[in-house]
């Protein structure tokens, strides 16, 4: 019979590799709900709602309807990408401009409502595997499985700051620490669904599991 698994946690916990090989595994969707909140950041740089100085919240809001998310199946990839407005933007919302400015655009009560509302559209087929914030909490309350990743910061910035490089990113350790920090800070303060443990979620704290160790663990209790 086939769950919903919400997956919920911080920044950099490993959140969508969990995913991604679950969603694999078991034939299920994956939806990377941090994606979503990352391309209507890249929106609203885009059209310059959001500059060093300043930040047009209203503007953004305003043109909320006219933004469209979509995630298109790569067979290459194994996983969906996201479109925004039809154009892939997968890499564009990656870097660590869209990251420094994303938990901002979280906190507003619009944004929310519109992607919370898309999401639970596509989980209404069980068969999903979803991660982000407060999917536990808000989104799929009914979830059969809810997962809740933490991870010490030192190790998460270690992590995203070798993926980045990897990738090419011109970044310092200091700086993603800072990032993953703040992010941390604005995500379980603000007052719009704060990041918190569901009571029915399961903590995982992962500092010191291989990737590989925590799919057994997590498959073990998916077959529960
Ligand atoms: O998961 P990821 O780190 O890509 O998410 C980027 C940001 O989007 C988070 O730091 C958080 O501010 C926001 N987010 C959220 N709710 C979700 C998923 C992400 O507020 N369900």
């Amino acid at each position: 019979k086939k769950i919903t698994i919400a997956i919920d946690g911080f920044s950099s916990t490993g959140k969508s590799t969990l995913a991604k090989q679950l969603a694999k595994h078991l034939g299920y969707i994956y939806v990377d709900t941090g994606a979503m909140y990352r391309a209507v950041t890249l929106y609203a740089m885009q059209h310059d709602f959001i500059s060093d100085t300043q930040f047009d919240k209203k503007a953004l809001i305003d043109k909320l309807p006219k933004i469209s998310l979509q995630f298109l199946f790569n067979p290459d990839l194994g996983y969906a990408e996201i479109f925004l407005n039809e154009k892939n933007v997968e890499t564009e919302i990656r870097t660590l401009e869209v990251s420094n400015f994303v938990s901002r655009i979280a906190e507003i009560s619009e944004v929310r409502a519109k992607l919370v509302e898309q999401q639970q559209n596509m989980g209404k087929n069980k068969g999903i595997v979803m991660d982000g914030r407060d999917i536990g909490t808000v989104v799929f309350t009914d979830a059969e499985l809810k997962l809740f990743m933490t991870a010490s910061p030192e190790t998460r910035a270690q992590r995203r700051y070798e993926e980045l490089i990897q990738k090419g990113q011109d970044v310092t350790y200091e700086e993603v620490l800072k990032n993953v920090q703040e992010r941390d800070y604005i995500d379980t303060h603000r007052e719009d669904s704060p990041l918190v443990k569901a009571d029915d979620a399961i903590e995982i704290d992962n500092s010191h599991l291989s990737i590989q160790e925590q799919f057994d663990k997590v498959l073990g209790l998916v077959n529960t």
